[in-house]
């Protein structure tokens, strides 16, 4: 009763003069495609800084710390033979033609070739960042490569293996995906062991974890600006909270050999989770979460989702961690969106631009944007399709997509009567850009 006095009053005196002065509606007004014209070439000049991407050429194995799973069932715009990645070469590279014959595809692939001498090192991907206005993009991969500006490309190294130290024949055997993914995690860890020179994993666990801060430490100072985790790939995202002295025990019974029961191995893996994620607090190296649906055919969606993440975030312990949900939560991008309203949790729309096409992507954004404009960001999510269409070809598309379904999305609430159009673009410059900047503290533009 106190408070509807108090709105009322509120209103009443006219102090809040939201964005706009008349009352919003519940349908565009037929201006809605003029506002989309006039909002539109506005949205396409402002630099992007793409928040999550695989940069990279399609025989590099460093894109990704895992690899696609056996016989996987991609949903259908983004199979390689969306025909809208045509209309990518062609903006891109001046393709001449309009299928992907294997006579035709010869000139796309001999054009990149031709490009890559006229652009040597550094300046080829630099040059597609260019070409599609982004003024960088994170470059989420398992080591970096030396053909990608570090400038413009900013790391964001994989943290998940530490959580697989033990022998992980129970855990490949699993399913087919887990055969392909675990020993991937196996070589991720040995590969931060060379670079610390640590021979075999320490004794204690004093010392193992003394290792992984080593290794989060070195990626840090080799340019990695955040931490990244497929967990959600590997095992359930419910995670306990375990005394020390319980994942002491696992360690120091399973670090020299012998199979740990699955219920061992959660515990343990529990404790590391959240050791990393109250490392990244104090070394101010951002968690991002994949928080989709997942490729592979044993992906447990109900196990993974986003909504299992929330007994983490909203743990006052990690206050100073800030977290990027990768991809949204996408399908549950509704649902997700309430994780935001913790200060130190961020939504990335990526992959949602690429698996939906603009006009439901348009949606998400909206209802995203009228819930927590300023905790959302934008990203390709890009990745190489194959030998002939490669990240080049997924980030234009990418950034096309969502460029179009933000302006849709801020053309309807302009027309709404929710915000002006100078909201608008201040929304564009907060969702392309300046939002996920800010989270870096300078070291990214
Ligand atoms: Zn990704």
């Amino acid at each position: 009763m106190k408070c509807a006095t108090r709105l009322i009053f509120i209103f009443g005196l006219g102090a809040l003069p939201i964005f706009s002065a008349a009352q919003a509606r519940p349908f565009p007004s037929p201006d809605v495609q003029q506002i989309y014209q006039r909002l539109l070439p506005q949205i396409e000049k402002i630099p992007a800084f793409d928040h999550h991407a695989h940069p990279g050429f399609a025989d590099d194995p460093d894109i990704d710390a895992m690899a696609s799973a056996p016989d996987t069932s991609l949903p259908v715009r983004t199979r390689d033979d969306n025909p809208e990645l045509i209309a990518a070469a062609k903006a891109l590279f001046g393709y001449p033609y309009n299928d992907l014959s294997a006579e035709h595809a010869k000139w796309l692939v001999a054009k990149k070739a031709e490009l890559k001498k006229q652009y040597p090192g550094t300046a080829y991907f630099n040059m597609i960042l260019d070409k599609i206005n982004s003024e960088s993009s994170v470059a989420n991969r398992a080591m970096m490569a030396d053909y990608l500006d570090p400038k413009r490309f900013p790391w964001v190294f994989f943290a998940d293996s530490f959580m697989w130290p033990f022998n992980n024949e129970r855990e490949s055997a699993r399913n087919p995906d887990e055969e392909v993914y675990i020993p991937l995690q196996e070589k991720m860890l040995h590969r931060w062991m060379q670079q610390e020179k640590v021979g075999k994993l320490p004794a204690t666990l004093a010392d193992y974890l003394k290792f992984v801060t080593q290794v989060l430490e070195e990626n840090s100072r080799r340019g990695g600006i955040a931490m990244k985790f497929e967990v959600a790939y590997f095992r359930p995202t419910t995670f306990g909270d375990p005394p020390r002295s319980q994942a002491e025990e696992i360690y120091e019974r399973y670090a020299a050999g012998g199979v740990p029961s699955e219920k061992e191995y959660r515990t343990f893996q529990d404790y590391i989770f959240r050791y990393l994620v109250q490392e990244s607090g104090r070394l101010h190296l951002p968690v991002h979460i994949h928080t989709a649906a997942g490729i592979g055919n044993y992906f447990n969606f109900s196990e993974s989702n986003v909504m299992n993440l929330e007994s983490v975030l909203r743990d006052p312990r990690y206050a100073s961690t800030t977290f990027v949900m990768i991809h949204g939560g996408y399908p549950l991008e509704r649902e997700a969106i309430w994780l935001a309203a913790m200060k130190n949790v961020y939504l990335d729309s990526s992959l949602g631009e690429l698996v939906q096409y603009p006009s439901a992507f348009k949606d998400t954004l909206k209802m995203w944007l009228e819930t927590f404009p300023d905790k959302v960001t934008f990203g390709t999510d890009c990745f190489p399709y194959n030998q002939v269409l490669g990240s080049e070809e997924s980030y234009w598309l990418g950034v096309q997509s969502a460029r179009t379904a933000l302006t849709a999305a801020l053309a309807e609430m302009v027309s709404e009567n929710e915000i002006t159009e100078a909201r608008a673009l201040e929304m564009a410059h907060a969702y392309l850009h300046d939002t996920a900047v800010k989270l870096y503290e300078g070291r990214v533009h």
